[in-house]
């Protein structure tokens, strides 16, 4: 069989750490922040203040406060662009090399990101 089941493929990011992103699509839509985690293996990233969840946290130890902690969720990879300032819009990017490095450019303006 040529073609691989989906969960054996696998998951290119094209985002990174510290990337800053904007949401495309669920709840979050046209949400901008930046990223500070990726799971490549379940094809998710956590962005700052993007899918933010009450998690209710009960006082393990004595002494220690309990109460509703806020913490972000992960989502799909596929739901966010990069963010292009130029641009000032979420923007596929190309690969390119610069000075011998792989470089992100966004594929509307040129712009590196
Ligand atoms: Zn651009």
């Amino acid at each position: 069989m040529a073609i691989k089941k989906l969960e054996e493929r696998v998951k290119v990011m094209h985002v990174k750490r510290d990337d800053n992103v904007i949401v495309v699509s669920g709840d979050d839509k046209g949400v901008r922040g930046k990223v500070v985690a990726v799971s490549p293996k379940e094809g998710k990233l956590m962005i700052e203040g993007v899918n933010v969840v009450s998690k209710h946290v009960k006082p393990r130890r004595r002494g220690e406060p309990g109460g509703i902690i806020k913490t972000e969720g992960a989502v799909y990879a596929s739901k966010v662009q990069l963010y292009c300032g130029k641009c000032e819009k979420g923007v596929r990017i190309r690969h390119k090399i610069i000075d011998g490095k792989k470089a992100r450019i966004c594929a509307k303006c040129g712009e590196e990101l």
